[in-house]
């Protein structure tokens, strides 16, 4: 299989750059190695964007959304309907295992097949990649990185770990459906990065004693019935069917060394790219998306993420097109 670019990634951003790069008169092929919009088929039940709907829209198609912000199901049909209107050339659930070759002459190994291109884009998010807590029963199958809905939690002791936003939905979702929910919290209150129209709502139930609540708090240990943490008034044992670890994502690093991309030495691990081009290292492999923060995953969002696709197809552009004349 031929074609001018590969794109690894069908989330909102790879569907941006493979819709821009086509426009271009280049083509195309896109992959995932799960469904179209993988990551948010894994977000919860009707979760609500931050975002207003037109700035998640995608090659200029209007996304129609009957709220003031749009929810899951209305996005993961949006991007569906835009890539088909689009004619996108999507491999689904086809993993990518290895990149050989330079710019101009790249061969994308993926578990079905060898793909020859010119350039690549990775473009992978990084929600199939959960920070993990590294304490003992971690493993356990009571514990999760991944909320979806709370009505399975009804009656249940649920902990929940974190304090940014994915923490505090779930949390007040759980209390909401009858769990019986305790907050662990690492920081010394709920992070000011809570949105605020969702903050307000969860200091209101812990004050009430609704939620419990356990800050400069440590998780120590995962067991069966129970979970243990460290806090500053000593070690508690806390009563636990279920643990929801909202410890947030990061980026592939895996797949980086594979494709040798370099990596910054700062706290965030942040690739090396060159921000004017999103061109990476390596000659005609870029990067777009949220992966560009590296662990610092509330720096690039579908928001302004999107907007590397419009930079990266002028660039392989004017290469690609030129080299064909
Ligand atoms: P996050 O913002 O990365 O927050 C992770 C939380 O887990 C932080 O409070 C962090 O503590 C804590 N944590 C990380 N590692 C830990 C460890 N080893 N032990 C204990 N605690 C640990 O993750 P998120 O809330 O899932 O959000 C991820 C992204 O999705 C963000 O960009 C967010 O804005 C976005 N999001 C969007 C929506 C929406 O659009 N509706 C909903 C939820 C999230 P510290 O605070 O000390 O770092």
């Amino acid at each position: 299989m031929r074609t001018d670019v590969v794109i690894i990634g069908a989330g909102p951003v790879g569907l941006a750059c493979a819709i821009e790069i086509q426009r271009k008169g280049l083509t195309c092929v896109t992959i995932d190695k799960g469904a179209l919009v993988n990551s948010l088929t894994g977000y919860p039940t009707n979760m609500e964007f931050f975002s207003t709907p037109d700035l998640i829209e995608i090659g200029g198609h209007p996304l129609v959304s009957s709220r003031y912000k749009p929810i899951r199901e209305e996005a993961i049909d949006y991007y569906r309907r835009v890539a088909e209107r689009e004619e996108l050339t999507l491999l689904l659930y086809e993993r990518v295992v290895d990149l050989k070759g330079d710019e101009g002459a790249y061969h994308v190994e993926t578990s079905k097949r060898t793909i020859s291109c010119a350039a690549v884009v990775v473009a992978t998010g990084f929600f199939d990649q959960p920070n993990r807590l590294g304490v003992p029963g971690e493993d356990l199958p009571k514990v999760s990185h991944y909320f979806r809905e709370a009505f399975a939690y009804t009656g249940r002791d649920v902990c929940i770990i974190g304090g940014k936003n994915s923490a505090a939905i779930a949390a007040l979702q759980c209390h909401r459906r009858g769990a019986r929910v305790t907050l662990v919290y690492r920081g010394p209150d709920i992070s000011p990065k809570v949105k605020y129209w969702i903050q307000p709502d969860l200091v209101n139930r812990i004050a009430e004693g609704s939620i419990t609540a356990h800050f400069n708090a440590q998780v120590t240990a995962i067991r069966e019935d129970t979970l243990g943490i460290h806090t500053p008034d000593g070690d508690i044992d806390i009563p636990n069917d279920v643990v929801l670890a909202m410890t947030g994502y990061h980026p592939d690093y895996t797949l980086f060394e594979t494709f040798g991309i370099d990596v910054e030495s700062d706290e965030a691990e942040t690739p090396v790219f060159d921000p004017a081009t999103y061109e990476t290292n390596k000659k005609g492999l870029f990067i777009a998306g949220t992966v560009c923060g590296g662990r610092r995953t509330s720096r690039w969002f579908i928001e302004n993420g999107r907007h590397h696709a419009t930079l990266i197809a002028s660039n392989l552009a004017k290469r690609l097109l030129a080299r064909k004349d």
